[in-house]
């Protein structure tokens, strides 16, 4: 192809929103273009970028046998009525009415779409285990779209989804689509790193996330330096520490104190002579769409349920919580709305925190506690002689014994894990990274299956409702971490397989023998498979040289007079992202460059 065909508008600015490198460099790279704040162009030269992307998915996922299909983005708001996501998503979906008032939603995720399908499809065990995917367009509206395609509004995403007989059919897609995302990773020329997760809004039992290193990441990994444990903040466990204060026997009495003045922990901790380990922190936090029998729990008389039970489990819009935890410690939000099945959790307001607990914000506690349920993180049922609020201005209890003072509504790991804590796996030290994620898998099991009345028939001919799996990467993303990973001052330095174009060829001025070498040597690349640019723009070289550094082209072939008259003629080849220049003889340069594509293709698997 040649440059003045194509469309590469490249920038010397950079745009004065871009802060990451792949941001700054797609955009000067000419490959995409903003139509607004998460909405973009792919330009001819992104595009072809992004095509070799999902072309690598595209090949691993026929390889592990899942099948592709092509469902509509916008879908029947009713299917996520069935599933019970309409009420759950948030204000990320994006729903809209058509002309009769109709209900639609641009798909951010396509569990309900595809298990529509399926259910009308599916009868019997015969047709079992089966996996689709697609590679299609989804639309989230996101708060703060950001960091270029990173964190697009819409965007592409490969999304498959498997469905099964049993657990055990389950575990072998899995595993399958867990090798999968490896080898398309590597293949990428991306180094990730598999990590527990939390499964958020999809619900489920088990999944992982695929995450690279990343200053800009927004997630917190934890791992351990002694073994393979790697987790998401959002999932991490630890070790429980030493029990605090010994194994005190907590005979002393409950006492209450009068603590005038004393507002913080660490104003408590120098008026007690104690430190913040041995101070039962309460703070209280507003859930919204909680999907747990709170029959019978303190104060959910209060709550309104917007789905009764028994058909579903009951879903509140919101409910208020004590949680409970050591003084040192922060609770995990995440790990709390997992606990409590919400779709999200906030702490309360100073308005409510008064209302609920009588008393103005720094005296909550857990002992006498009824107008809501009491949740205790694991490390306060550790805790001995423990200190805590007295759900009155300027008074604390002392000598709390857990049991005996606190009886909690449930007990749950909600505390945020941190560098320097204990392994779960082995004892060994925890240390942090911030990772972006790339792709994330997730083992269902019946949690679209059931509401959406997906069933098949067994081997015994009883009715039974399959077992799910889903698997996303962002096409996107993956683009744009490569470019994160693989560039250097002067441009993009790309892996062979995700290169635009695996040549560019820089004739000097194109005209005469300059000319006709140029498109000899296209032509025998181009014969052997290799994907050719030619910059015949009447530019001066150093600005082509720029644009080659610039698009990140990985062989860069310069032909000259000069060299085209050597005893040999020959022409300059240049691999990017290093210095030395080779001359080779033009007749077989074509030869050469196409083995060593191919020999860096290979080797990345
Ligand atoms: P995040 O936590 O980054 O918002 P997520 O956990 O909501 O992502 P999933 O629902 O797991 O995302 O979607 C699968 C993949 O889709 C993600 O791993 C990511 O690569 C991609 N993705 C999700 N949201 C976006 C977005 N706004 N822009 C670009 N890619 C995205
Ligand atoms: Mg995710």
């Amino acid at each position: 192809m040649k440059f003045s065909e194509t469309f590469i508008p490249t920038l010397r600015e950079v745009p004065s929103d871009a802060v990451i490198a792949s941001h700054r460099l797609m955009f000067r790279a000419g490959m995409l273009r903003k139509l607004a704040n998460g909405l973009f162009v792919y330009l001819p030269l992104g595009l072809r970028a992004f095509r070799k992307v999902e072309n690598i998915i595209r090949e691993e996922m026929d390889a592990i046998g899942s099948l592709e299909i092509k469902p509509s983005v916008v879908v029947p708001g009713e299917l996520w009525m069935e599933s019970g996501r309409w009420e759950t998503m948030g204000a990320s979906m994006l729903k809209v009415k058509n002309r009769t008032g109709a209900a639609l939603v641009v798909s951010p995720t396509a569990e309900e779409a595809v298990t529509a399908m399926m259910r009308d499809e599916l009868s019997s065990y015969k047709q079992l285990p089966v996996s689709v995917y697609q590679i299609n367009t989804k639309y989230r509206d996101e708060i703060r779209p950001r960091y270029g395609v990173m964190r697009g509004r819409e965007f592409t995403m490969k999304d498959a989804y498997s469905y099964h007989a049993d657990e055990k059919s389950l575990d072998e897609t899995y595993q399958k689509m867990e090798r999968a995302y490896l080898r398309i990773f590597k293949r990428c020329g991306l180094t990730v790193i598999p990590v527990r997760a939390d499964s958020g809004a999809m619900g489920g039992s088990g999944s992982e996330e695929f995450m690279v290193e990343s200053e800009i990441g927004d997630n917190t990994l934890l791992l351990c330096r002694s073994c393979t444990y790697a987790a998401n903040v959002e999932k991490a466990g630890c070790k429980p520490d030493a029990p605090i204060n010994g194994a005190a026997p907590d005979t002393l009495p409950l006492e209450r104190i009068a603590t005038p003045d004393v507002k913080t922990i660490g104003e408590l901790c120098a008026f007690l002579k104690t430190d913040a380990t041995a101070f039962i922190k309460t703070l209280i936090y507003r859930a919204v769409n909680v999907e747990l029998d709170l029959t019978g729990a303190p104060g959910s008389a209060q709550w309104k349920r917007v789905r009764p039970a028994p058909e579903a489990p009951a879903v509140y819009a919101e409910a208020f919580f004590a949680v409970c935890i050591r003084g040192d410690l922060d609770v995990n939000e995440t790990k709390l709305a997992a606990a409590l099945n919400a779709g999200e959790v906030a702490l309360a307001s100073d308005a409510d925190v008064e209302r609920l607990t009588g008393a103005p914000v720094g005296f909550a506690g857990p002992v006498g506690l009824t107008a809501l349920p009491v949740i205790a993180d694991e490390t306060v049922a550790a805790l001995h002689d423990a200190v805590t609020g007295a759900l009155e201005k300027d008074a604390h209890y002392r000598h709390v014994a857990y049991g005996r003072d606190v009886a909690p509504w449930l007990a749950a790991d909600v505390r945020t894990v941190k560098a320097g804590d204990r392994c779960p796996a082995c004892g060994g030290e925890l240390y942090e990274k911030k990772g972006n994620e790339l792709g994330h898998i997730f083992k269902l099991g019946c949690k679209y299956t059931a509401p959406m009345n997906a069933r098949f028939l067994d081997e015994n001919g009883a009715s039974r409702t399959p077992i799910m799996g889903s698997y996303g990467i962002g096409v996107d993303r993956t683009l744009a971490s490569v470019i994160e990973e693989r560039h250097d001052d002067a441009g993009i330095v790309w892996p062979m397989s995700v290169a635009p174009f695996h040549v560019i060829i820089i004739p000097v001025k194109y005209e005469g023998a300059v000319r006709s070498v140029t498109g000899n040597i296209a032509a025998a690349l181009e014969k052997n498979g290799v994907e050719v640019l030619v910059d015949d723009r009447n530019e001066r070289i150093g600005v082509k040289f720029n644009d080659a550094d610039l698009t990140g082209v990985p062989f860069r072939v310069v032909v000259g007079e000069k060299s085209l008259a050597f005893e040999k003629p020959s022409v300059e080849v240049r691999r990017r992202g290093e210095q030395d220049v080779k001359l080779i003889p033009a007749d077989s340069v074509g030869t050469a460059i196409a083995g060593m594509v191919f020999d860096e293709l290979m080797k990345l698997g």
